[in-house]
């Protein structure tokens, strides 16, 4: 089977496992519910009834039958609802719950793709398909400041790492507020382990929970994408992660300079980072790049629409890595 239709196959199978899990436990949540209140269980008995019955009366030619159940059922629920309410569960404790409302665990939306599936598709193309787990740790309420220094600021510098960092996420949660009204893009360039990753892991979350479709590429993957796309025969998964590269609501490019940089790449970085800009489409690079690297190693016309057009947040302080493996060895 083709990569692409094993993608599709594999994530339709993940839509099914989750609407039969939501079905589980809604029958979990019934059977306790029913002995904690019995009467549920008989109202929800009527119900049941009442619509055998009427659809037998349908049948018989009773036009009436399928409204009088309407309303019949609409008062049944109103009594459940006020069973649950006295007995301490909002009043939908036993109704069907979604991971996505919006397409209510389907995957599509009439013929299109829901936002999910497209994040999905997104997630397995992208090879970051770990990337959703990592964010339930690396989010911006798991960040800590802890790991940064408060005394001792290089003279070189205004403020300590700590201060620096708080003004920076007091901006990545305003980034993240005005994404949909005021796009921009951030340029986060510092040392490893300086909290690159995590910063921009917080972000991403933020979005994504919010329905935002969000690409996440290393430099390495993103370049292979293109080449892909120009040299080889690109299949369908391939043409789906190229457009989406140029179509998502954020790119990520995480890393950048870890690549072999050539004529072509940098070209296609240009296009990249240029297109988005001009369509209003929000972009984050994160590197380990000093701006005179950057400079030294890309065109200049890149260089300028990066400096020019971009937020850039520099990142400093110790290796926080390095510091959670010294925690670690001696806790
Ligand atoms: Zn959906």
């Amino acid at each position: 089977m083709p990569q692409n239709e094993m993608n599709y196959a594999r994530l339709l199978r993940d839509y099914e496992e989750t609407r039969n899990r939501h079905l589980y436990e809604q029958k979990e949540r019934r059977e306790a519910v029913y002995k904690e209140v019995p009467a549920l269980a008989g109202l929800d008995r009527q119900i049941a009834e009442a619509s055998v019955s009427a659809a037998r009366a349908a049948l018989d030619g009773d036009t009436a039958a399928l409204n009088h159940l309407e309303e019949h059922n609409r008062q049944i629920s109103e009594q459940k609802k006020a069973l649950l309410t006295s007995a301490g569960y909002a009043p939908n404790y036993l109704e069907l719950t979604y991971t996505c409302p919006d397409c209510k665990d389907t995957g599509f939306i009439g013929t299109e793709k829901c936002h999910c599936f497209k994040q999905a598709l997104t997630f397995a193309l992208s090879e970051a398909s770990t990337l959703p787990y990592r964010l339930e740790k690396e989010n911006f309420d798991t960040f800590s400041f802890s790991y940064y220094d408060d005394r001792t600021a290089d003279p070189q510098l205004p403020v300590t790492p700590r201060e620096n960092m708080k003004q920076i996420v007091t901006d990545a949660k305003k980034f993240v507020d005005e994404f949909d009204t005021t796009p921009r893009s951030l340029l986060i360039y510092g040392n490893t382990g300086v909290g690159k990753t995590f910063l921009t892991n917080c972000i991403a979350k933020a979005l994504l929970d919010t329905a935002h479709h969000v690409v996440y590429m290393t430099s390495h993957g993103l370049f292979e994408t293109f080449e892909n796309h120009r040299f080889h025969h690109a299949d369908e998964d391939d043409a789906s992660l190229y457009r989406y590269i140029f179509d998502c609501d954020l790119l990520i490019i995480d890393d950048l300079g870890t690549e072999v940089a050539n004529a072509f790449t940098n070209s296609m970085l240009y296009t990249c980072i240029n297109e988005r800009l001009l369509h209003r489409k929000s972009t984050i690079i994160s590197t380990n790049f000093s701006l005179d690297q950057l400079k030294a190693c890309y065109s200049e016309r890149i260089f300028s629409r990066i400096t020019g057009d971009y937020t850039l947040w520099k990142l400093f302080g110790k290796d926080i890595r390095a510091l959670k493996r010294m925690e670690r060895s001696f806790s």
